[in-house]
């Protein structure tokens, strides 16, 4: 089958990934280069942790989602994915820490409580509050997002699948299914996705108030040198405090990656398309949290501020709409990376006809 897909974030490259490795014939159309910078899935790391509060299905699918990396990793000859554990710090009664543990519980997946000295001695670059609590948790790790992205890119093309870059979309036709281009060609195939990310609301209107791009700030930070070692394959950090709507994440220094500081609270604001150069006040709001997580966070060097767009919807649950024949997919919400490679592989049977679309909307929302 030719199956027309609109973005080539990791969404629409690993969905042409697991197409073409069944024999079909993706075509990629991306408004911009691929990978493209500005795409949500464009970052050195993202997170991959099974901890997901009260969504059970979401934890449950994190499983399948390293097995299917699995198997992208043995596609492209490299393995991006860097096993580095999650600290998961805040009040002991927190409701989604309760949730997560009974979730891992429930998964037979592994973790251990931290006493204050076990938290000091292995990780001396975290200082939480006395009341906070602390639990490692050995499943999870680090993502090597754009390198996978660029992998991926380099695996389609040398199987010559079609990657049309700096070819927007500005039409769909669903019924076809096919679409316009800025130049005026038409695409057409035998099914068509539309993985736009931030920007899909520009083709699907009708969308807009389910759908909406939020602007985010990570901070890339060197920390002081005395714990280098400490955040040099260090794990995940998760700190959350639901009561006052505290959380904060940092990615460790992997793989010759930075450290990297953000918070998970939406801005539901902004344009993906207007200048995304940090404001002070937003790096300012970054490493205000980081005071209540690190030991000497005032003495961090900035490397790095970046802005980049999350696509949310209102319960944070992935969205799958058809229009006319056409499927629209956002797996967004600030937690679709780790997914990736399963996502694209379930899209694919969709596109192709093997999966009802009601299981497949299921599935994708953390249903089972
Ligand atoms: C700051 C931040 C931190 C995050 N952290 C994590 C994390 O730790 N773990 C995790 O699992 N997830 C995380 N995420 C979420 C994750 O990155 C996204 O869920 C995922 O990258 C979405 O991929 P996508 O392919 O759907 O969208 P995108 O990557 O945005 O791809 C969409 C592509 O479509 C193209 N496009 C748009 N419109 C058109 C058009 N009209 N014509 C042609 N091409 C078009 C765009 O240029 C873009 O390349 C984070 C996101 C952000 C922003």
């Amino acid at each position: 089958m030719r199956v027309v897909i609109v973005g080539a974030g990791i969404l629409g490259l690993s969905t042409a990934w697991a197409l073409a490795r069944a024999g079909h014939e993706p075509v990629l159309l991306e408004r911009g280069p691929i990978p493209n910078p500005l795409a949500s899935s464009h970052d050195r790391h993202r997170a991959i942790r099974v901890t997901y509060g009260a969504e059970h299905g979401y934890a449950r699918m994190v499983l399948d989602a390293f097995a299917a990396w699995e198997r992208l990793w043995a596609d492209l000859g490299a393995r991006h994915l860097v096993e580095t554990g999650q600290l998961v710090l805040g009040p002991p009664d927190e409701p989604w820490i309760e949730d997560s543990l009974a979730s891992l519980d429930r998964l037979g997946v592994a973790y251990e409580p931290l006493d204050r000295t076990g938290l000091a001695r292995r990780f001396p670059h975290v200082r939480i509050p006395a009341d906070h609590a602390a639990w490692f948790v050995g499943r999870a790790g680090a993502l090597l997002a754009d390198r996978i992205c660029a992998d991926l890119a380099g695996w389609l093309r040398a199987r010559n699948v079609e990657l049309h870059e700096h070819a927007p979309v500005v039409e769909l036709l669903p019924d076809r299914p096919a679409v316009r281009l800025e130049d005026g060609r038409l695409v057409a195939g035998d099914a068509l996705l539309l993985a736009a990310g931030a920007w899909t609301t520009g083709l699907v209107p009708a969308l807009a108030d389910r759908l909406r791009p939020s602007r985010q700030t990570v901070v890339y930070v060197r920390p002081p040198a005395a714990f280098d070692a400490a955040w040099r394959d260090g794990p995940l950090l998760t700190h959350k405090d639901t009561r006052t709507g505290f959380l904060f994440y940092a990615l460790p220094a992997v793989a010759g990656v930075a450290a990297k500081l953000g918070d998970h609270k939406f801005t539901l604001g902004g344009d993906p398309d207007a200048d995304r150069t940090p404001l002070p006040e937003e790096v300012g709001a970054i490493l205000a949290l980081a005071r209540h997580t690190l030991a000497e966070a005032e003495r961090y060097e900035v490397l790095e501020p970046r802005t980049c767009f999350y696509t949310v919807t209102e319960d944070e649950r992935f969205l799958a709409e058809r229009v006319g024949r056409a499927v629209v997919v956002s797996a967004c919400s600030g937690h679709g990376f780790k997914f990736g490679a399963l996502t694209g592989e379930w899209t694919a049977e969709l596109l192709v006809g093997r999966l009802e679309f009601e299981a497949y909307r299921r599935w994708l929302a953390g249903g089972g």
